[in-house]
């Protein structure tokens, strides 16, 4: 190993590159991103070849002065913030001053612009490390990037390019996040010479009906709800939409695109009371909040932030969303006044949005090794066999002399189901409630994941596939992660250009809606790619596919199915939290119910 040295400034750019420019859809974000902090009106993307061979990005905003362009190219060089205090309160898009660096060190990169006060326009071009001089250039006020040949100089990045239908995908994808969180602006997209997007700027609603289509925007309730500086403005489908594309669940802080787990676990929430059959809620909602309240420097991408008061944020989308979609919602009654929504034993979440471990009635959960103490009894599928409700009963009255006996089952035997939603059970310390949405996912979820361990998913073939219209980009992933898809227990064929079929499924997903599961594991596999999906997000995707899967609020249950998942559980690791971090059950004991009556003992 040679002594420590600085690496030369173009190496620096190049390694940025590899978390910034991950595919040509990160240069079309970025650029895009360039023109709103410009005030652009209007922006046009030319893409070439899935963007490898030309990306163009050109718009009417400030334009950059002629002595200026050189630096827009340098790394951390950035008009947009000068201080800390300005960092924490950042309201541009960019502030980081490396995308046009990094680019240009991955790229054929030309910079032509001309300020609105200038006669004429310059350009400078750059080609590795080398930035040319600013020439004189011929153009309309604003600013036009020209990158060509993307990674013509790292060939091992190169290789990782996807097909010129998945790379066009996944831009496509990226100026639809642009354009749904900014209606006033007007966009198109023109590939190989064809235009494929054009939207004027109008409302907010228009826009939306624009990019997912107007009968989402029909099905969709307006969301328009303030608490001190949070706001949330969009559109949420109610649970009867349902729709042949893409999946459609967006949002945005502060004209961001995010992905979060806490706004998606506050909508998710929002939605349990009343979805009963699709577990897929759609909506594009925009959360406005003071920058200040909220860390946009979390990741190069910014696709990740960090709410200073995460619980506070959590509870305003839950309680906006779960208010709009009940007062519209009309059968789904109980919206919102759910038993544990009663009983105060909604999760609680630490700042740093993870939930903490709750139970405000102060009772501990037990432990798993408890748990193996005792061996279940029950069938393991006799939770999916509908034949098992003529089964003799294991949970009936005569067991109640065992209740307090050392083979005992923990979670005791169940008595009854309320409201399609929670199973009521008595064990030897009083009541136990159950939340069987809940309890069923971390079952599944717990089986997935063994069975990813061992390499061996079970899958079930299915008798007739089935048959869906899929987006370009989704026939793409299927063709390009066929060994992924296989590992995770799936088998889909590609039909047409435009349609998909799903062949198999894993066994403990058979249940479930093959479609909106194969549309949601793909979706996961374009968004981070297969390698990732299967190591550092492996959790993530086996949740959402164990979600799929998990038995619907508002089926009723027979005391028998009813006992077997709650011996499922009493087997199943660490059942007592469902893998969104809800908890799966509570113990009431007699002592609590004591004192709920006041009553001394
Ligand atoms: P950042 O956006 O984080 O500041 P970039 O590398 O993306 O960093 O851009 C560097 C600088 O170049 C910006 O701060 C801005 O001053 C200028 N710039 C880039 N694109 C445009 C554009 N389309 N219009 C006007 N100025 C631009
Ligand atoms: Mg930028």
């Amino acid at each position: 190993m040679s002594s420590i040295h600085l690496l030369p400034e173009h190496l620096v750019n190049q390694i940025a590159a590899g978390e910034v420019v991950e595919r040509p859809a990160s240069v079309v974000k970025e650029l895009l991103e360039n023109s709103l902090d410009a005030n652009a009106r209007h922006v046009d993307v030319t893409l070439v070849h899935g963007g490898v061979k030309l990306i163009r990005v050109a718009d009417d905003g400030s334009g950059i002065a002629r002595d200026d362009l050189g630096l827009a190219l340098a790394r951390h060089a950035t008009s947009k913030i000068g201080s800390l205090e300005d960092l924490e309160a950042v309201t541009t898009m960019g502030f980081r001053g490396e995308a046009l660096a990094s680019i240009a060190s991955v790229a054929r990169v030309a910079l032509r612009s001309r300020r609105h006060d200038a006669r004429h326009g310059s350009e400078v071009r750059a080609e590795g490390s080398v930035v040319s001089a600013p020439e004189p250039a011929a153009l309309a006020p604003g600013t036009s990037v020209d990158v060509e040949d993307l990674y013509f100089n790292t060939p091992a990045r190169r290789k990782f390019l996807k097909t010129e239908a998945t790379e066009f995908g996944h831009s496509e994808e990226a100026m639809r996040r642009v354009a749904l969180a900014r209606p006033d602006v007007g966009f198109t997209l023109v590939h190989n010479g064809r235009t494929q997007i054009h939207l004027a700027a109008g409302t907010q609603q228009a826009r939306i009906a624009a990019v997912l289509g107007d009968e989402f925007v029909a099905a969709s309730r307006v969301v328009d709800a303030v608490a001190g500086t949070l706001r949330l403005t969009g559109l949420a489908a109610l649970p009867a939409f349902s729709r042949a594309s893409r999946d459609s669940q967006y949002f945005f802080v502060n004209g961001r695109f995010v992905r979060d787990k806490l706004l998606a676990h506050a909508a998710r929430e929002a939605y349990a009371d009343i979805l009963h059959g699709s577990r897929h809620p759609a909506y594009a909602l925009l959360l406005e909040i003071d920058p200040r309240g909220v860390d946009v420097n979390v990741h190069p991408s910014k696709i990740e932030v960090r709410f200073r008061d995460s619980r506070a944020v959590h509870q305003f989308v839950y309680h906006a969303l779960a208010r709009t979609l009940a007062a519209n919602a009309g059968a789904a009654g109980i919206a919102g006044t759910s038993a544990a929504a009663m009983i105060g034993v909604r999760p609680s979440y630490r700042d740093d949005g993870r939930p903490a471990l709750q139970g405000s009635l102060g009772i501990a959960q037990p432990q798993a090794a408890y748990y193996a103490m005792f061996a279940a009894q029950t069938a393991p599928n006799a939770w999916d066999t509908p034949q098992a409700a003529s089964d003799p009963d294991p949970g009936s009255a005569g067991e109640a002399g065992t209740m307090r006996g050392a083979d005992a089952p923990p979670l005791g035997f169940a008595l009854a189901q309320l409201h399609g939603v929670y199973i009521l059970a008595q064990n030897a310390t009083g009541l136990v409630l159950v939340d069987m949405h809940a309890a069923h996912e971390r079952i599944v979820y717990e089986k997935l994941k063994d069975g990813l361990d061992a390499h061996r998913i079970a899958t079930q073939a299915l008798l007739i596939p089935v048959t869906f219209a899929a987006t370009r980009l989704e026939v793409a992933t299927t063709e390009e992660n066929r060994d992924t898809l296989a590992e995770l227990g799936f088998d889909i064929a590609v039909l047409s250009p435009a349609a998909l079929a799903v062949r198999a499924l894993p066994s403990l997903l058979a249940a479930g809606e093959a479609r909106d599961l194969a549309r949601s594991v793909l979706a996961e596999i374009a968004e981070f790619g297969a390698t990732r999906v299967l190591t550092e997000r492996r959790n993530e995707l086996l949740g959402t596919m164990a979600c799929h899967a998990a038995v619907r609020a508002n089926r009723s249950l027979t005391l028998t199915e009813m006992n077997a998942l709650l011996r499922e559980m009493e087997e199943t690791e660490r059942s007592g939290q469902c893998n969104h971090g809800r908890p799966t059950w509570h113990q009431l004991s007699l002592i609590d119910l004591d004192k709920l009556f006041m009553r001394g003992r």
